[in-house]
């Protein structure tokens, strides 16, 4: 039992990336000729309470929570598991370590991705899977280069609290462009395939997790409007990747988000109120923004401001990061 806790302080420690509550995953064992004994599924039960919950939040897309573990000794030598899947040869866990049964399910587990690895750096760190075995090797290091590139001066400029430990999954089944949810990022492997350059896609959506804003903390088209803005002001290559902020024409709405909107606050910052984004990004945060906040900070109201940058909507001059002319 004192190792069992001694190994769950390591684990815990060295899976801090992962963090997940456990009871959200179910094992159920199965083994009719009863070959396991007590403290053998003991044993069980725990490297997959270890195990598991890091492998499901890292393989993301709805991974299966409830996960049957067979006795197969006909199907496996050793330990074989997927997503809701083990299969154990009896043999094998007979006379195991605790040890070496976690550390054999989590290789196990691991073989399901075409590519695993963590790196630190000054003191972040990111955990890369790809479930794409056609990733390109050079899109891929460009998605890790541009995380340590991008990602710390972030974190210092708008929330130091924010994460230092992030997951990046690439994965097939996904068909969106990315998305973030607590520290894990989600990118679509056939999007990076059509579009390889779109590297600062790392830049807006680790502004996602700087923002950490929780739910209902502000309207949508302001959460996406001010990361694509980050994305222009702090994105590392936007010419390389041909992302550029759209001319305004007189359809558009604030609301319409993103690139739009972006434009819209890169349009304020010059003409109203240098620092207005971080200065809304901190109240959304603090969970202080309202519709008065607008009025507050600038004295008019946010379609007041709207009606004046559709007046003059060419009076800001846009530049956009390089990485050619670095
Ligand atoms: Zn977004």
């Amino acid at each position: 039992m004192i190792n069992k806790i001694i190994l769950l302080i390591l684990i815990s420690c060295s899976l801090h990336t992962f963090a997940q509550k456990n009871r959200e995953f179910k094992i159920s064992i199965v083994d009719p000729s009863n070959l396991l004994d007590a403290e053998m599924k003991s044993n069980l039960t725990f490297a997959f309470n270890m195990q598991y919950p890091g492998f499901a939040s890292a393989d993301g897309y709805r991974t299966k929570r409830e996960v049957i573990l067979e006795v197969a000794n006909s199907e496996t030598e050793s330990i074989a598991a997927k997503a809701g899947e083990i299969k154990v040869n009896s043999n094998w866990v007979m006379g195991k370590s605790l040890k070496k049964i976690n550390n054999e399910l989590k290789d196990a587990l691991t073989k399901n991705w075409s590519f695993y690895s963590t790196k630190k750096h000054k003191g972040y760190k990111l955990t890369f899977i790809s479930k794409d075995p056609n990733l390109d090797p050079a899109v891929r290091q460009n998605l890790i280069d541009t995380y340590f590139e991008i990602y710390p001066t972030l974190v210092k400029t708008f929330n130091n609290k924010s994460t230092k430990d992030v997951l990046f999954v690439v994965d097939t089944a996904y068909k969106a462009v990315a998305e973030a949810s607590g520290n894990r990022i989600l990118f679509s492997a056939g999007y990076m395939k059509a579009h390889p350059t779109d590297i600062d896609v790392v830049t807006h959506e680790t502004m996602h997790i700087v923002q950490g804003y929780g739910y209902s903390a502000g309207p949508v088209w302001l959460t996406e409007g001010i990361s694509d803005y980050i994305r222009y002001k702090y994105g590392v290559d936007n010419v390389g990747s041909k992302w550029s902020l759209p001319a305004f024409n007189s359809k558009q709405n604030y609301t319409n988000s993103y690139r739009i909107t972006a434009r819209f606050f890169a349009w304020l910052e010059k003409n109203v109120k240098p620092g207005l984004v971080a200065t809304l990004d901190q109240e959304l945060r603090a969970h202080q923004y309202t519709a008065q906040s607008w009025a507050k900070l600038t004295g008019k109201n946010i379609d007041q401001l709207w009606t004046d940058y559709s007046s003059n909507p060419d009076q800001v001059d846009l530049k956009y990061s390089d990485k050619q002319s670095k």
